[in-house]
């Protein structure tokens, strides 16, 4: 089979070639979102971040939307309003970007991990009880892969210990969870509009979403520099707003975003039955109460580099979320985290080992998704060693 151009791990260019009822392109409509900011001048705080916050908080079905700077001061803003400190505890999972535990030791706090279960790649909440402790301020679930935690178990032990769950939706904007969707299943949520993301900018962006008034206006006010009205300041903040540009890109985008979802499950379908049909039995599982948006379509394989390489070869770029788990990251080195990290954690550093990204996105083409299970069926076939 020929392919005019070699297969992108994702491809946002294919992305603005896609054309609404209407026949217009995305890539125009944000341009011409873009060129109404450029005529107005407000590029920070201009009217598009209110519109854009009014229709995420439409979409995830939340009371209160704040649009932010990254998933990275999403997650930041949201441990801060709950004044998360120097000494507290927050327990999460070792199996996650970096930004995870990255903001609850920038607050001083210590990341306290549970290992996952191995199905879902999420953590595991019945090992989170016996984690809980007086110094335990938050629990932080990460929906991993765009599949949400067990939010329903999760916010079962939280509510018997009466703490706060902040859900890291970086990877699961859209999801559902029993019929609710992501970033509307706890107290506080924050998610990324990073451009790869399911729903991504063309720069940094974010946004926390809650419930509670209370907690709406504090997170609003440390992304303001703590700012309570112009030049007066209560509390220590940071700067931590979304730029009207990146609200102009979402706003158009979207509107794309549920039919890009359909296609995302679609071609998460479809690679599921092409690869069990050559023998890989580590396609994503998602929990019958769960839809996926699929941030990552992630398999598992081993001799991992081996493989990885020849698809490589072949033109195939892969992906590894990720390569080591944050226990084992040299900056928790030191802290007791790492101790027997392998065994304490030991479904997230199998997972650590094994999981292999395929490329995907919205606008693959079947012909593309064909030529690559190909590709791996011929791999699977000269060394079955691979399989798992
Ligand atoms: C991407 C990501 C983040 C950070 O988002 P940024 O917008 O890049 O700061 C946090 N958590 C998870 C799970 C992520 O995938």
């Amino acid at each position: 089979m020929n392919f005019q151009k070699k297969i992108d791990f994702i491809d946002l260019s294919r992305q603005r070639q896609t054309r609404n009822a209407k026949g217009y392109k995305l890539g125009n409509l944000i341009n011409r979102n873009l060129k109404k900011v450029f005529e107005h001048g407000q590029y920070i705080l201009g009217p598009e971040i209110f519109e854009l916050e009014e229709k995420l908080c439409k979409f995830v079905g939340a009371k209160h939307c704040i649009s932010v700077s990254s998933g990275t001061d999403a997650l930041l803003l949201a441990l801060m309003a709950l004044d998360i400190k120097s000494g507290d505890e927050v327990i999460t999972t070792p199996f996650s970007f970096i930004s995870t535990a990255e903001v609850i030791s920038l607050l001083g706090a210590k990341p306290i991990f549970v290992d996952i279960d191995p199905k879902t790649y999420n953590i595991n909440p019945n090992g989170i009880e016996s984690k809980i402790n007086k110094k335990t301020k938050a629990i932080l679930p990460v929906s991993l892969y765009g599949q949400t935690a067990d939010f329903k178990k999760i916010n079962d032990v939280a509510r018997d210990h009466n703490i706060p769950v902040i859900e890291d939706a970086a990877q699961s904007f859209g999801a559902i969870h029993n019929e609710k969707r992501s970033c509307n299943l706890s107290e506080i949520a924050a998610t990324s509009f990073f451009p790869s993301k399911p729903l991504g900018c063309y720069g940094d962006g974010g946004a926390c979403f809650t419930n509670n008034d209370e907690l709406a206006k504090k997170i609003r006010r440390i992304s303001l520099h703590g700012q309570e009205k112009r030049y007066f300041h209560t509390e220590i903040g940071i700067n931590g707003r979304l730029d009207t540009m990146q609200a102009a890109i979402l706003l158009a985008k979207l509107d794309f975003y549920e039919s890009e979802i359909k296609k995302r499950d679609f071609f998460a379908n479809y690679y599921n039955k092409k690869l069990n049909a050559i023998g890989i039995k580590t396609t994503p599982y998602i929990e019958p109460h769960n839809r996926s948006v699929y941030a990552q379509y992630t398999i598992q394989i081993n001799n991992r580099k081996d493989f990885q390489k020849k698809l490589r070869d072949c033109g195939i770029p892969t992906a590894v979320h990720y390569p080591t788990i944050l226990p084992l990251q040299p900056v928790y080195e030191s802290s007791n985290n790492s101790n027997n990290a392998e065994s304490n954690y030991k479904n997230a550093y199998q997972a650590s080992k094994n999981v292999i990204s395929l490329p995907f996105h919205p606008y693959l083409k079947k012909s593309e998704v064909d030529h690559i299970v190909a590709r791996i069926k011929e791999l699977i076939e000269k060394e079955s060693d691979y399989i798992i």
